[in-house]
């Protein structure tokens, strides 16, 4: 989303018209490869043997990992450095074997790190040492799994604190080796696996005092505390090891298969332009149904920016002309909006609030909204989306007749689309049973009347008595794809973008719809005198001036059908 701008739900995101999956699914172990280390492998017996005679009064805490910035070593060392200064009671019981592994040491920052971790183990040891213990053993190279597997189950304490790490392996190393339940994990809070042990000491690894006094808690802990606590991660361990993980995984894989499979059923294909326009100029009687914001014109930041274009107005006036079309502007903009833009327009129906509010070519006139609509929601909807609004930068509440809409097109998109979930559900579940109900749009959530839909609206003008031999209907947004499922399946349904749809067809942006409805304009199907794109023979009559709006108006013949705009921005 961020880098990108694709639209992304939780578990999904469209790209080039597919539908990628997202899942975390994070990756087990093989447990019974450590078992079988430290009841089989003889090398790895006598490793434990020895560290276990080595440190037999003492305490082990182990630290296993890459040297790396990201692994958080020298934050763990001053911790140590400091539990060692506050607890001199652990002088001479306890030592802390780090295993640090050379990595990318090319790179300079790399050559810093281990400089730095030099000289803090240096220090710790030179400030602390007797002539008979060393607090800290560092071990700077790579172990075989075989040794590995002596060190973690010598260990009565694992440090795993990175400061940021996807999964890390070793936290999960080390309570698989640990069928005893003796032993304690503390585990930073940013590791990946933090998310599936939350039996571990979960630590900042910032935190030196917190994690200085963790250490001290993880080497006190009881017996039966410290018993539980291991147990529960070896067992889930256990159970998510790397085989649970493969198969989750393969599934996954099916199931997006499948879905895809599906999926392609009711994909949408590019629309042959040809086709349509034999059609059309063959029909008696068209019906266009025409959404808005998205569809003939792009979106703005600000909804009252995205005004209609000279062009535009033109054409929607040549289908207020035409004889054999009834043509629609269903929208969900308020009713202000369409008056203004396209009042001067004769013959089309205008629908706002997604049907709210009709206004018929006939009588000009809005009619009034279904008896018993009422606005009183309002009153406890407005405060939350205030509160929406305080809580992200850029977003902004715009007030119609029967819905209220939060835009959120110029905030943080990530944010925006999270917060927008967050209140869908509170919404939800304050509205229940009130007659509105929230309804996610384009970077919007716009809380509306249920009943006012697109599709009532076209069931109003088909039962109108009217016969249509020809129906097109375009949109972009969620609201059209309840139109587009109720018309018949000859009809003409086409989704203005690249996401997918109930639509039959698509076409990439408003630009091309525009187009289209150009291409209709000009072609021999259109029946209107006035048309300022009709051709005869072949070459256009009034091609570069198109006459204005006002001064079509009402030119009409008394006997053409109606036409309709519907939009639901
Ligand atoms: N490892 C090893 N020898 C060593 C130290 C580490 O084989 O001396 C292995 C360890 O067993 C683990 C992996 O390196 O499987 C480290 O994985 P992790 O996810 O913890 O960290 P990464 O290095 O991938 O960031």
């Amino acid at each position: 989303m961020r880098l990108l701008g694709l639209n992304s739900q939780m578990d999904r995101v469209e790209v080039d018209r597919r539908t990628v999956r997202l899942d975390a699914l994070p990756i087990g172990i093989a447990p019974d490869e450590f078992n079988d280390l430290l009841v089989k492998n003889e090398e790895t017996k006598g490793k434990l043997v020895e560290l276990k005679r080595r440190f037999s009064y003492r305490k082990i805490i182990l630290g296993v990992d890459r040297l790396d910035y990201t692994k958080g070593i020298p934050e763990r060392l001053r911790a140590y450095g400091r539990f060692l200064r506050n607890s001199p009671q652990w002088h001479g019981k306890v030592v802390l074997i780090q295993v640090a592994v050379p990595s990318r040491e090319q790179v300079p920052k790399y050559g810093r790190l281990r400089k730095e971790v030099d000289e803090l183990i240096g220090q710790i040891n030179g400030d602390w040492s007797t002539p008979d213990w060393s607090p800290i053993t560092y071990v700077r190279r790579s172990l075989p799994q075989s040794e590995l597997a002596a060190l973690y189950a010598a260990a009565d304490v694992a440090l795993v604190t990175p400061l940021r790490d996807g999964l890390n392996l070793v936290a999960k190393e080390y309570v698989a080796c640990k069928s005893s339940g003796d032993g304690v994990l503390i585990l930073s809070e940013f590791a990946g696996a933090a998310a599936e042990m939350g039996e571990a000491l979960l630590m900042n690894p910032y935190d030196e005092e917190g994690l200085s006094n963790a250490i001290g808690r993880a080497l006190s802990l009881s017996e039966s505390e410290r018993r539980d606590r291991m147990m529960a991660l070896y067992r889930r361990v256990h159970k998510n090891n790397v085989f649970a993980w493969g198969n989750r995984f393969i599934e996954n894989l099916s199931q997006a298969v499948d879905a895809r499979s599906e999926q392609s059923r009711d994909e949408p294909v590019s629309l042959p332009t040809d086709s349509l326009v034999e059609e059309f100029t063959k029909a008696r009687s068209r019906l266009i149904l025409l959404d808005y914001d998205g569809t003939l014109a792009p979106y703005a930041s600000l909804p009252q920016d995205a005004v209609p274009t000279h062009d535009l107005l033109n054409l929607l006036q040549s289908f207020g002309q035409d004889e054999r079309s009834v043509t629609a502007i269903v929208s969900g903009r308020a009713k202000v909006d369409l008056e203004r833009w396209f009042g001067g327009i004769g013959n089309i129906w205008l629908a706002a609030e997604h049907g709210a509010v009709l206004r018929s070519p006939l009588t000009q006139l809005w009619e009034e909204p279904a008896p018993g609509t009422s606005d009183v929601w309002k009153q406890r909807v407005y405060p939350i989306l205030e509160h929406f609004v305080d809580r992200t930068p850029g977003s902004f509440i715009e007030e119609k007749e029967f819905s209220l809409v939060w835009h959120y097109r110029m905030a943080d998109p990530d944010f925006g689309d999270w917060l927008a979930n967050d209140l869908i559900t509170n919404l939800e579940h304050m509205l229940a049973d009130s007659p509105v109900k929230p309804v996610k749009g384009q970077r919007t959530v716009e809380v509306k009347l249920v009943w006012a839909n697109k599709r009532q609206v076209c069931s109003r003008l088909l039962t109108n008595g009217a016969h249509f031999d020809f129906i097109l209907a375009a949109g972009d947004d969620v609201t059209d794809e309840d139109l587009f499922q109720q018309l018949p399946s000859r009809a003409w349904t086409i989704h203005v973008g690249r996401d997918r749809s109930r639509a039959r067809y698509f076409v990439v942006g408003p630009e091309e719809m525009v187009g289209l409805l150009a291409q209709l304009v000009k072609s021999p199907g259109m029946q209107t005198s006035l048309n300022p794109y009709a051709e005869r023979n072949g070459e256009r009559t009034i091609a570069n001036d198109p006459p204005s709006v006002n001064s079509l108006d009402a030119q009409k013949p008394a006997t053409a059908p109606a036409t309709a705009v519907i939009s639901a921005s």
